[in-house]
């Protein structure tokens, strides 16, 4: 018998489950040579946002494509800083620079690895100064700060009360990076409900990169909002700019989803519900097999407001890159999200943070690990990887 191998992503399965209706939406396309727009998009964008408990969704290119589109469509430009965290994919702060705007971090909470509000706050109230016309202006850049992104990373989310209502203080805008996050669930205090992951800011951005909760067959993004203008402006962005065939109100981008993907989606939206539950049952799995090892490794934490779609299961542990070789030598894959947080990343170095401004987010990045997460999942190779980590992992101090 062959030893079992555990790969970090199992992409292969839900495809070839899904493959005569994958290839029926090619061959839909192909045979009415309708590739950019018309039905397929709309279809789609409504089933996505009828998902996300929105009014619209405006698929685009990519995830990035919708962060940018997002941030542009809020009227947030040069001479603004948007707030974000340094523990985040590069797109986030790449959409902030392409927008015209410059990225500010604050660090990370230790437990859900997502924006700290009461950093946010402290970064607010104490590092940025109030002008005459009510502009919050940042003492580090010098910049007027115009928004903030929250991530919800890990498919876990982001603590959206405190950090909705500082923005109201202050009237920025909120805009969501939910590309890891389709379908994961918020409960607000405030409003005593539960809210979908993209449906609380102004607006949010989803990714479809094939890896995500909800993938294409190739690159894919949107915007949700329940903002008429938001709407409207990324819609123009998303075409050249033009509201009407060859009459451009601005300069836009070719940012459009196409409709070949949108099929490919609207197909495996169906499934996304069933998906991310077997995601929650494995992460659970995982949760009392190293509960059962006594393994002392630091665990994903949901909080009572969280319903997490775990698009990546991450546990911290003192000797990240041991156990990730032990792992490795058993014939399992890791990765790690992200090994360095963005203030140390070469464009932003010229922003001059220090680690010890950002110390959650510095120490987590040496000790997180992204054990193998995706719905086919087995309990026998789980049990295979939390065996092995309780073999070789020493615990976290503190
Ligand atoms: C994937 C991802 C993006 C970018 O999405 P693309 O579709 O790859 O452009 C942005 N932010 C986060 C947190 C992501 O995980």
């Amino acid at each position: 018998m062959i030893a079992e191998t555990v790969p970090f992503l199992d992409l292969m399965t839900p495809h070839r489950q899904l493959e005569e209706e994958l290839l029926e939406v090619v061959r839909r396309a192909i045979r009415s040579a309708s590739f950019i727009g018309g039905f397929a998009v709309t279809e789609f964008e409504e089933s996505f946002a009828r998902c996300c408990g929105t009014r619209y969704c405006i698929g685009v290119g990519s995830g990035t494509d919708a962060l940018r589109f997002a941030i542009i469509a809020a009227g947030i430009g040069s001479c603004d800083t948007v707030v974000t965290v340094p523990n985040t994919f590069i797109a986030t702060t790449e959409a902030i620079s392409q927008a015209g705007a410059s990225p500010e971090f604050v660090d990370i909470d230790e437990s859900t690895y997502n924006m700290d509000p009461e950093k946010l706050r402290i970064f607010l109230e104490e590092q940025c100064v109030e002008q005459g016309s009510g502009n919050l202006i940042s003492r580090r850049s010098g910049k007027r700060i115009a928004g903030i992104i929250p991530v919800h990373l890990y498919g876990q989310m982001a603590d959206m009360d405190p950090i909705l209502e500082l923005a109201e203080k202050y009237r920025l805008v909120v805009i969501e990076d939910a590309c890891q996050a389709h379908g994961a669930k918020y409960f607000s205090r405030k409003h005593n409900k539960w809210f979908n992951a993209g449906s609380m800011g102004r607006s949010a951005a989803f990714s479809f990169y094939p890896g995500k909760n909800l993938g294409a067959c190739g690159e894919a993004g949107a915007v949700v909002t329940n903002d008429e203008e938001v709407m409207a402006a990324t819609r123009i962005l998303r075409d050249h700019g033009q509201s009407q065939k060859y009459y451009h109100d601005v300069e836009g981008y070719n940012g459009r989803l196409d409709a070949i993907q949108a099929g490919m989606l609207a197909v495996k939206l169906e499934y996304l519900e069933q998906w991310n539950a077997s995601r929650r049952r494995a992460a659970q799995h995982y949760n009392e097999l190293f509960a059962s090892y006594g393994t002392e490794v630091v665990l994903p934490s949901e909080k009572t407001w969280s319903k997490a779609v775990h698009h990546l299961y991450v546990i911290r542990t003192c000797d990240r890159d041991g156990v990730r070789a032990a792992l490795k030598g058993e014939g399992i894959d890791t990765g790690i999200h992200y090994p360095v947080p963005l203030h140390q990343q070469r464009p932003y170095l010229h922003l001059g943070y220090r680690n010890e401004e950002l110390p959650i987010a510095t120490l987590v990045a040496t000790q997180i690990l992204s054990l193998p997460m995706f719905p086919s999942l087995r309990p026998a190779q789980q049990e295979l990887v939390v065996s092995t980590i309780s073999k070789v992992a020493s615990p976290v101090p503190g």
